[in-house]
């Protein structure tokens, strides 16, 4: 008989990030990460409130100098001031230590504070650095990501492995030895980072690549050797649907096996394009595997000779950005709605079917088929629609079938109030 194959979460321990749990068994959070500039502080928070609203449940930012230090305060108050409640997290290379001794406002606006451990200092600094910023992580109360990189190696612990591999009677191919310094590079630190005070439960890594069997590999093995939550993501995806597909190939099959506990999609946009595009793949990608559920997922079918125009693509893509825009309303309206299925089909060859099994579908009519389009509803067939007014009609009944079957938070109270007698 076959199984059922939603994955068991690997177990780890939950870290609490500004009231965003990572791990634990908590829902695989979505994060991600701003490109403009942290010192303009009004384009920074408005990208993260873009962010946010797409719905990133943290937002990372760079903080490389003094400046873009000084303007975190300033965003975490704009952003405050907008209602928009997402965790910063700070990114630190080189002069993190510095930048949260001197700006304690910054150490305290942030969530989070990301160390990459590769780029903390060189020779006896790095030590000194790294613990300096874990001390300031212990002060504030901050938990922190220990955020390896394959670009961004510990050179001197690279090359005390290499000799160590070199000295083997049968050393082990360069690349895994790379591999395994990530995997040692992260685990070491986490150790260090306890050692210095950090509790273990303030702690999340990851072990970034860009290549898809890199990363699976390096997060299997380093999934099986702790039990810190995991920020799953390939590095360097790349530009439009080659960063898509390899972000999903990537992390479809880490989180099918359970690892996992937050995901950022490291998506190239397109020139002058939304910084927003990262938060829907990670979002999809999530719900298209049962992980999670944001918004109503519109399946439609990709078109073939039996449906020549291009009416349906249009009404499939129509539909989508519909139940986008109503998402922030019937969230608050309507909670389930999320979990709502839609299906815009383009003949009668899979159409009815594939309508049956969303809560509603339509199934339009190929070339030269009778020019109905029927509407199902829960796998009934409920109304059969057709003229100019098709779009319209669908999206009403789209309306009728939110409003009565995720009902608005307190509307089953009221209403059995009003069934009271007297
Ligand atoms: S449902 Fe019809 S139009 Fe759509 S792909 Fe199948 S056969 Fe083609």
């Amino acid at each position: 008989m076959i199984e059922d194959t939603i994955p068991t979460r690997r177990k780890t321990v939950p870290v609490n990030v500004d009231g965003v749990t990572i791990g634990g068994g908590a829902p695989i959070v979505v994060q991600s990460m701003t490109n403009t500039d942290t010192a303009d502080e009004i384009a920074t928070a408005i990208q993260v409130a873009d962010l946010a609203r797409a719905g990133s449940e943290l937002v990372r930012i760079t903080v490389n100098n003094e400046e873009a230090a000084a303007a975190v305060p300033a965003i975490r108050e704009r952003l405050d001031a907008m209602g928009l409640k997402a965790p910063l997290v700070g990114d630190f290379h080189f002069n993190g230590h510095k930048l949260l001794s001197r700006f304690p406002a910054c150490a305290e606006a942030l969530a989070k504070y990301r160390i990459n451990p590769g780029n903390v200092g060189r020779g006896a600094r790095r030590d000194t650095q790294f613990a300096e910023m874990i001390e300031l992580a212990c002060r504030y109360d901050k938990p922190v990501r220990i955020g390896v990189n394959w670009g961004s190696l510990d050179q001197d612990l690279l090359a005390r492995m290499m000799d160590e591999n070199a000295a083997l009677k049968e050393p082990r191919d360069a690349t895994l030895v790379m591999k395994e310094t990530l995997i040692v590079s992260a685990l070491e630190s986490a150790r260090r980072a306890e050692e210095l005070g950090l509790p273990h439960d303030r702690i999340i890594i990851s072990c970034k690549l860009s290549g898809v069997q890199d990363l699976i590999a390096v997060y299997r093995s380093l999934a099986s050797r702790c039990d810190y939550p995991l920020h799953l993501g390939l590095t360097e995806a790349g530009m439009g649907s080659k960063g898509i597909v390899a972000s999903s190939a990537a992390m479809g099959v880490l989180l099918q096996e359970g690892i996992g506990d937050t995901i950022r999609v490291s998506l190239t946009p397109e020139p002058g394009g939304p910084r927003t595009g990262e938060v829907l793949v990670a979002q999809e990608l999530l719900q298209t595997m049962g992980l999670r559920a944001f918004t109503p997922l519109v399946a439609a079918c990709p078109g073939c000779g039996r449906t020549t125009s291009t009416y349906f693509q249009e009404l499939a893509n129509d539909i989508q950005s519909y139940v986008r825009t109503r998402m922030p309303e019937w969230r608050r309206q309507h909670p389930g709605v999320e979990e709502m299925s839609l299906a815009v089909m383009g003949c009668v060859v899979n159409g009815p079917g594939e309508s049956k099994h969303a809560n509603i579908g339509i199934s339009l009519p190929g070339t030269g088929e009778r020019p109905v389009a029927p509407v199902y509803e829960d796998g009934e067939k409920t109304v059969t629609l057709k003229g100019e007014r098709i779009a319209d009609e669908f999206k009403d009944i789209i309306e009728r079938y939110v409003e009565r079957t995720y009902k608005t938070p307190g509307a089953n109270a009221q209403e059995s109030a009003l069934d009271r007698p007297g």
